[in-house]
């Protein structure tokens, strides 16, 4: 295989060894050349960048060989609706995870909606999580018409601090929705703790936590039941899909019913002879959604090995740069999904340089990175849903309070973190040892010539 294509194949994410392989003395010249990046000119002061867009791997993979054969048969078939296929992700996504039972949606979002709607979690009801999420963990609660409720972060883990749940715990409060951020597991001991002694729900939000692991065991597995999202960005791809897992099986059938008009299991490719059992929407995967999942599970496992060897690798080399902070794993964590590495950054310590230039003079080394997430609490959907006739109707004027509401929500450490995040995409930690060693070069660089970026 020449250089190219064996290059070409990494690329494209059947191998999880990319890295043993390359370093293995079949690391090509340009490569081992761009190391010596640290003496080199930043690119932001007119240097060559370092990286080029094409070095790291495109995603979603999608390889025209192994992966279009199922596809293109499910298309053929003209069988498009919930079927087969559809059983048989949800068959395998559960075996791999070691849950009961699966049951695919149309999205991450709706999986959250969902099950909180079937586990009875409604008006007048607090549901504590985390105020370092994506939007839609929260647009999931109100969808609901519950109130969320936030427990400030860890400032080492980025994860809900669990010693902050307990004073948030009111008559109202009927669930904690655990969010494994960055596809890293929370403090989960500790939540399940908390929940038990209250007799709170636990629902895991593990959308993007695909085979993430607390104590050996699976995030979305350890509360009464886990979410996972399969949108495009996300370690298991689809383009739009997510799942519910658990085991609690009558949970799941439930849940059936409510994703198909209140229809049963049996009567899932549509009987409309049948008689409905529930209120109900309608949120079902396609047969050749599935299709394409169950080529993504393929190399899930291969993906997830390689990003926690780099994701290590990487913290193993930022942590010795000033005013790098890696994101550090809680400890009982066996494996990281890594949808996402961050670390934080010290302004200070990069003689002022702001984190918005910093994250500029990185991309502009072709290295792809953002500053994450924003202050969720403040923002105008919130006042939206607290207008609503229904929130109007079962929370008191006082609880209603948006002024008082953003008061009672305000999180320090999440506004620290918020300001000083920065975050690498996934595709980047399926790169090689190399690259990562290029990545933290680069980093090392930007610092040494703050000064100057800065003017
Ligand atoms: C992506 C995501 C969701 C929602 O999933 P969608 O499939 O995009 O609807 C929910 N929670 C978190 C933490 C996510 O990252």
């Amino acid at each position: 295989m020449s250089h190219t294509s064996r290059r070409k194949f990494i690329r494209n994410g059947s191998l999880g060894t990319a890295g043993v392989l390359l370093s293995s003395g079949l690391l090509n010249n340009s490569l081992a050349t761009s190391l010596n990046t640290s003496t080199a000119k930043p690119a932001i002061l007119g240097g060559m960048p370092t990286f080029n867009p094409t070095d790291w791997v495109k995603w979603p993979v999608w390889l025209q060989g192994e992966d279009e054969q199922r596809f293109l048969d499910s298309v053929r078939s003209g069988v498009w609706s919930r079927n087969k296929i559809v059983t048989e992700f949800e068959t395998t996504w559960a075996a791999m995870l070691g849950s009961k039972k699966c049951l695919t949606v149309v999205n991450g979002t709706n999986a959250l909606i969902t099950v909180m709607n079937r586990l009875d979690i409604g008006p007048g009801d607090e549901v504590i999580t985390t105020p370092y999420t994506f939007i839609a963990s929260i647009q999931a609660i109100l969808a609901n018409n519950a109130m969320p409720v936030f427990a400030d972060i860890d400032p080492l883990t980025f994860q809900i601090d669990a010693t902050k749940i307990e004073r948030l715990i009111t008559k109202r409060t009927k669930a904690i929705l655990a969010v494994h951020i960055l596809g890293l597991p929370a403090d989960m001991d500790n939540i399940m703790r908390i929940a038990q002694k209250h007799n709170l729900l636990v629902i895991e939000d593990a959308c993007q936590a695909h085979l993430a692991e607390y104590d050996h065991k699976k995030a979305g597995t350890i509360g009464k039941a886990g979410c996972f999202s399969f949108q495009n960005s996300k370690n298991l791809p689809i383009g739009e899909g997510g799942a519910i897992v658990s085991d609690d099986e009558k949970l799941i059938d439930q849940c059936y019913a409510a994703h198909n008009l209140g229809y049963g299991n049996a009567t899932s490719t549509g009987s409309i002879a049948a008689e409905s059992s529930m209120k109900a929407g309608k949120v079902r995967l396609t047969e050749y959604q599935a299709a394409i999942g169950l080529a993504q599970l393929k190399r899930l496992e291969a993906q997830t090995a390689t990003r926690n060897s780099n994701a290590q690798y990487l913290t193993s080399m930022l942590k010795d740069i000033k005013g790098i902070t890696p994101i550090k794993l809680n400890d009982k964590v066996t494996q990281g999904a890594w949808h996402l590495y961050a670390f934080r950054y010290n302004q200070e310590a990069f003689k002022g340089l702001a984190r918005q230039s910093f994250i500029k003079a990185l991309a502009a080394e072709g290295l792809p990175c953002s500053g994450g997430y924003k202050v969720m609490h403040t923002q105008e959907f919130m006042r939206d849903a607290f207008n609503s006739r229904v929130y109007k109707g079962f929370y008191t004027k006082d609880l209603l309070d948006f002024n008082k509401y953003r008061e009672r929500s305000k999180c320090p450490e999440n506004a620290l973190l918020c300001n000083e995040a920065v975050w690498i995409p996934q595709n980047v930690l399926l790169g090689t040892k190399e690259e990562m060693e290029k990545i933290a070069a680069v980093i090392k660089n930007i610092s040494n010539n703050a000064d100057k970026i800065k003017h």
